[in-house]
């Protein structure tokens, strides 16, 4: 009997696949397995497609424009390279910084610029509120969360739906909440549920946006805009729509080579008005005189000279299809996907985000670790580190090989199956 079939029958067939799932299981942490699902990282086959950068420059280090890059000097990064982040993030490059290996220091810093001084215009810094909050969409990025936790702003979670945040949610919230003071957006293949948000999502955000107050903004994190492995899935100009509703004031977009090239060693960009990109400049010239050019210029030959952004990235594809396949396929073959267990299917990104029953989502992460399976901690994909369902799990299925993959995955549900039916008959 499937775990489904036992859950239906009486308390006796409930028993039986318990204790037979509990010698599986047992026969499994025999096994001595030491396998990891936590890490969000490129493989080394994936790695190994950007090895061309090692070298590319041969002692040329001039720009196309003529600036040597081996010395200190613009600040907002090479024209060439802004062009590349201008590509990337589907934006004018005039409206680029590129910068240094981490989009995720520039939210930190777009997020200090905010805290500190705000952006200009009315926007009072957020620092004299009494009590500024953010957004944050949950499941969601841990990081983007502590970046909040460390400077003392509050955090609001609102759901992830199939087709983005909660809009009812938000609306509520920019109306009736003068303290809201950004939100935090991964637009594509969101990190962890591999949501892309609909059309009709970044009109509302948009729309709700004209009537947030004037220091709100749109931290619009696409790390994942050209990462697609299956079909490539459409993501709306958010760029225009703000424009269309007169708020391209409120937008901050972001990206990074981290999942393109070589992941903390690649280059970052940040994309906004003139007006926020100043206020931006402000924080960061004072953090530094300016970035890695050097590193930039080989982005740019890398992807100008030789291989298109888009081609590389099918390589990328080609190594992660039957990895999500792998996931996929355990999932399926273990959960008719009506039940209490849900995933969703995604065509790019990194993650896949599985729901155990309510209840159940720490427990599973306990039992995997017994059996040598790390997986991310329950509840780090909510603020505060509090999954109110207990039921979120986040697998990250690039990093480890497919063989290594299968056996965590086949461990993985094992244990979500095990932990179902320990629930079922009261036993945690
Ligand atoms: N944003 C999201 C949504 C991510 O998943 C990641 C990487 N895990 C980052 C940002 C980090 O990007 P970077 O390496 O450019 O700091």
């Amino acid at each position: 009997t499937t775990v489904i079939e036992a859950e239906k029958g009486t308390q006796g067939q409930l028993q039986a696949k318990e204790q037979e799932l509990a010698r599986h299981y047992e026969r499994l942490c025999k096994q001595g397995l030491k396998l990891d699902l936590t890490r969000g990282k490129p493989s080394e086959a994936q790695l190994q497609l950007a090895a061309g950068l090692d070298g590319i420059l041969a002692s040329d280090c001039r720009a196309p424009d003529g600036t040597d890059c081996r010395n200190y000097g613009t600040s907002q990064g090479l024209t060439c390279t802004r062009k590349l982040g201008a590509d990337l993030l589907q934006v004018p490059h005039e409206e680029v910084i590129a910068a240094g290996n981490s989009s995720l220091t520039l939210m930190y810093q777009a997020v200090l610029t905010g805290y500190l001084y705000g952006f200009g215009g009315d926007a009072q810094p957020w620092r004299s509120l009494e009590h500024p909050k953010f957004i944050c969409p949950s499941p969601g990025y841990d990081r983007h969360f502590t970046i909040c936790e460390q400077l003392g702003i509050d955090m609001v979670s609102v759901p992830m739906t199939d087709i983005g945040p909660d809009m009812d949610a938000v609306e509520t919230l920019l109306r009736e909440d003068p303290e809201i003071v950004g939100i935090w957006c991964v637009p594509k293949y969101s990190n962890p549920t591999g949501v892309t948000y609909h059309q009709d999502t970044l009109e509302r955000l948009a729309q709700a946006s004209t009537h947030a107050s004037p220091g709100f903004r749109i931290f619009w994190d696409n790390a994942y805009a050209i990462h697609d492995w299956f079909e490539h899935t459409y993501l709306g100009d958010m760029r225009s729509t703000c424009l269309e509703y007169g708020v391209d004031d409120k937008l901050i977009q972001f990206g990074s080579t981290s999942k393109i090239t070589f992941a903390g060693g690649g280059v970052a960009f940040v994309s906004s008005t003139e007006q926020n990109l100043e206020a931006l400049a402000r924080v960061m010239n004072a953090m530094s005189i300016g970035p890695d050019k050097v590193n930039q210029l080989r982005h740019s030959r890398l992807f100008a000279e030789f291989t298109g952004l888009r081609e590389h990235m099918a390589g990328h594809a080609e190594i992660l299809r039957p990895k999500f396949e792998c996931v996929y396929r355990h999932l399926r073959e273990h959960f008719d996907g009506d039940g209490p267990e849900q995933w969703h299917e995604t065509n790019g990104g990194y993650f896949v985000s599985f729901n155990t029953r309510p209840g159940c989502a720490k427990y599973v992460v306990e039992l995997a670790a017994r059996a040598g399976i790390k997986l991310t901690p329950a509840g780090a994909t909510f603020p505060y580190g509090e999954d109110p369902q207990d039921s979120n799990i986040r697998i990250a299925p690039t990093y480890p090989p497919l063989d290594q993959l299968d056996t965590a995955m086949a461990t993985f549900v094992l244990c979500v199956e095990l932990a179902a039916v320990r629930q079922q008959l009261g036993m945690i």
